[in-house]
């Protein structure tokens, strides 16, 4: 008996040797068969930018969209095969001639239910399949969270089953401040229990905007951010641009790592958002902040998804899109090939999103 296993298992063993030696010469053979298996991702040879676009607002704050299938073809054109289709957490009045929120202080912004319908209608139209996309629902009011599980029944009659994603949504955002926007209250925080049930029931993953703080008081706002993770740990929570903002430009990156770390330590749901280019023109680009920032993200490979935070106004072109990508994919470029594959490719994104992908591996440095 035994020795009948051991010859089965001989035998077995050069079977897979034949195999290999087959697969391994001539070496042309070898490439044209891992490429056809879709074998591995050359990082010296194929773009750094990333995959999937976790953060893309296809509707404006304001005015004009780019047209759903030109926006489309940007992503195509550009190798982008994933995007989360997102609203826009504040609109400007329909009476308003603005298109940004900051040429119009005063202006008041909320959240609204139109760009939602709008993206779940161009998305019903055709429901690409490159890029795929997942419709987010960003008409969520965080101030008024007694609204919400309506809001979300009547999504599920109109569109059911058509919203895969919540955000961006507004905790705390300080630019919006001269638009009549506050920061959501630790007190409020308790009653989003009922739509973050749903959330959860669905495994359907919120992007928050939450600003950690200003120059002046880097970390004022981080206790909103502590409590809806300490009440919610069961949710997917993404933190959009890791906290950082226009008014948070010059917090001590080790500071801001060593905040980053600990809050990943302590909530397992939480995801980091890395998108927007104020993360690389204020923070990854200064001497020696990138390696910092992808020693971290080595360290926690599997806690980031990328995105652009493009906006998709009218008077934006193809061009501003291929640079916001580029531009936040500057960061790919120092990471290890685990935190590439998991974050540039799009493991992380499939995971939470829950979508049946896999990113290729990457090939080996020596085969490079
Ligand atoms: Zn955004």
């Amino acid at each position: 008996m035994k020795l009948r296993i051991g010859r089965r298992l001989g035998l077995a063993g050069a079977a897979l040797t034949a195999a290999v030696a087959v697969v391994a010469s001539p070496a042309g053979a070898g490439q044209a068969l891992a490429a056809a298996d879709h074998g591995c991702f050359d990082r010296a040879k194929e773009p750094y930018t990333s995959k999937v676009d976790s953060h893309l607002h296809f509707r404006p704050f304001g005015g004009k969209a780019i047209p759903f299938d030109e926006l489309t073809g940007y992503l195509r054109k550009t190798g982008v095969q994933h995007a989360s289709m997102y609203g826009i957490g504040q609109t400007l009045p329909v009476n308003s001639s603005c298109t940004y929120y900051l040429d119009c202080p005063g202006t008041p912004v909320v959240p609204s239910m139109k760009n939602d319908f709008v993206n779940a209608e161009n998305w019903l139209e055709t429901k690409p399949e490159d890029p795929e996309l997942a419709v987010s629902m960003t008409f969520m009011d965080l101030a008024k969270p007694e609204t919400i599980p309506a809001g979300i029944a009547l999504y599920d009659k109109e569109f059911p089953g058509v919203f895969r994603w919540a955000g961006e949504v507004n905790v705390v955002k300080q630019a919006l401040f001269p638009n009549h926007h506050k920061a959501t209250t630790t007190e409020n925080i308790k009653h989003w229990a009922p739509f973050m049930k749903v959330l959860r029931e669905r495994g359907i993953p919120i992007t928050l905007h939450s600003d950690l703080g200003s120059d002046a008081e880097p970390t004022k706002y981080l206790p909103l951010m502590e409590e809806v993770l300490r009440r919610y740990p069961h949710n997917k929570i993404v933190w959009a641009h890791m906290g950082l903002s226009k008014e948070l430009t010059k917090m001590d990156p080790d500071r801001h790592i060593r905040l980053m770390e600990r809050m990943l330590g302590e909530h397992h749901n939480l995801t980091v958002d890395l998108s927007w280019r104020v993360l690389e023109d204020a923070y990854f680009s200064k001497p020696g902040v990138r390696a910092k920032y992808a020693a971290f993200l080595d360290r926690h490979p599997t806690r980031a998804i990328p995105g652009t935070d493009f906006v998709a106004s009218a008077n934006k072109d193809y061009k501003v899109y291929e640079e916001e990508l580029e531009v936040t994919s500057r960061i790919n470029k120092a990471l290890g090939d685990e935190a590439f594959r998991d974050i540039a490719l799009g493991q992380n994104y499939f995971r939470l999103l829950g979508i049946n992908e896999t990113a290729p591996r990457v090939c080996e440095a020596a085969a490079r």
